[in-house]
């Protein structure tokens, strides 16, 4: 019906939740066994993580530690985007090297909504939005969308079918903005009335089709479908990796800020992107060269903790896998695979340490004085 869906909009329809989660703590004890079956080398292997700065993604640091008996390598900034110009640092630290990147997005189990955290250690077990980086960014979109939505009108008259737009939405010298498909909205350009602050066209047959019910006039509301519109922003890339965030979703933000859940569209849109662009910068590190290279994209459901919780029961979704050998030899797994793979390991780990025992004998140590 539509010829504007991108490439990118239709790989999100491709991230699969449901019957592809793992509970964390029985991910990384798949992770570490599946590690293993690739041939690396227990004691020697560098994890690393590449996961927003949010203080809900230490459950998955401290699970990571447990299993793979060290501290994984941070190689990660706001919002889940991958440092990659740290793996010449990483590639240095371990025998075999492995990268999990994930996005993340809250949940609250009692609504059931996505995009929802409780703060445990606020003053009153607040919730806020999480991620909030991505919700920061999303913010400014998602109030031009409802803009849009209350300011554009599609009236009947007789049996003629019109859009009534706010000029600014038809002012193409803007240079950021909400931005709409004329194409596929009107029948024609060439406005049949101009009045003070809009204009209004002739309907396209799609948006005709839409209102065969309504009798006189009505907002375009929930209508106004990804397909009819897109966004212009001059994007300003920081060191605290927001510009990156927002480059990466500013091409499929129309299909973002009209999902029902608009954090957790973001969140996997956000890992499929860093996936595909991560992979082919560790393909080119001289520091990989040689060695075995497990990198893994998916993203971190964070279920809220109840009052007697400590840490979210977060979840993890698998969206892709590069895996690369001594040889040189490398594959990808796409979703489907990689779940299998994963779950065809045990989730038993008998190498993982005991952390309270390993921090003991760090304090019993006999003291070292520097200096
Ligand atoms: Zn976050």
């Amino acid at each position: 019906m539509f010829r504007s869906r991108t490439n990118v909009s239709q790989i999100m329809g491709e991230f699969k939740i449901e019957d592809h989660l793992f509970r964390y703590s029985v991910f990384v004890a798949k992770l570490y066994n599946y590690c293993k079956s690739l041939g690396f080398e227990p004691g020697k292997i560098m994890p690393s993580r590449a996961f927003c700065s949010d203080e809900s993604q230490g459950y998955p640091i401290i699970l990571i530690s447990k299993h793979f008996g060290t501290f994984p390598f941070n190689h990660g900034l706001v919002g889940g985007v991958v440092a990659t110009d740290r793996h010449g640092p990483h590639a240095e630290h371990g025998k075999d090297m492995l990268i999990i990147q994930a996005s993340h997005v809250g949940y609250d189990p009692e609504s059931k909504k996505f995009g929802v955290y409780r703060r445990i250690c606020t003053e009153h077990d607040e919730n806020s939005s999480s991620c909030g980086k991505i919700d920061s960014v999303l913010a400014w979109y998602e109030s031009e969308y409802r803009f849009a939505k209350n300011n554009i009108f599609v009236e009947k008259r007789n049996n003629d079918y019109f859009l009534i737009i706010d000029n600014y939405f038809t002012n193409e010298e803007r240079t950021e903005g909400l931005f709409l498909n004329m194409d596929l909205l009107v029948s024609d350009r060439s406005p049949v009335e101009s009045y003070s602050t809009s204009k209004c066209f002739r309907a396209s047959a799609e948006v005709q089709a839409m209102y065969e019910w309504i009798d006189n006039r009505k907002n375009i509301g929930k209508n106004l479908i990804p397909e009819f519109f897109y966004y212009k922003r001059n994007v300003i890339s920081d060191i605290e990796s927001q510009g990156h965030l927002e480059s990466n979703l500013l091409p499929v933000m129309p299909w973002i800020v009209t999902a029902a859940a608009p954090l957790l569209a973001a969140a996997q849109i956000n890992t499929q992107i860093e996936f595909d662009r991560t992979f082919r910068t560790i393909v080119k590190e001289k520091g990989y060269q040689g060695k075995r290279v497990l990198f893994i994209s998916g993203i971190h459901i964070d279920i809220s903790p109840s009052e007697d919780q400590l840490f979210p029961l977060t979840k993890f979704v698998p969206w892709a896998a590069f895996i690369q050998d001594t040889d040189g030899s490398q594959r990808t797994l796409e979703q489907n695979e990689l779940y299998e793979q994963l779950n065809a390991q045990s989730s038993e780990n008998p190498d993982q340490i005991d952390m309270e025992a390993a921090i003991h004998v760090m304090e019993d140590a006999q003291e070292v004085k520097v200096i």
